[in-house]
């Protein structure tokens, strides 16, 4: 599993760092960028949530 920010649809909310911080990170521009591509075992589950949580739809799980 992957995950990848659109920082086009992310609007800096947080609600991905807060739910899954070892995968999300604030950039300089205040917006969302992933800390890894590939998501490891134990936290596709968090990723999972993050995807779903997230109010624009700019986080793309593959
Ligand atoms: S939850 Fe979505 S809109 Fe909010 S910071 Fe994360 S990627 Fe951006």
């Amino acid at each position: 599993m992957k995950v990848k920010v659109n920082q086009d649809a992310c609007i800096g909310c947080g609600a991905c760092f807060a739910i899954a911080e070892d995968l999300f990170e604030m950039d300089e521009n205040g917006l969302s960028k992933e800390k890894v591509e590939v998501v490891p075992e134990e936290l596709k589950e968090a990723a999972q949530e993050a995807v779903e949580s997230c109010p624009t739809s700019a986080i793309v799980a593959e």
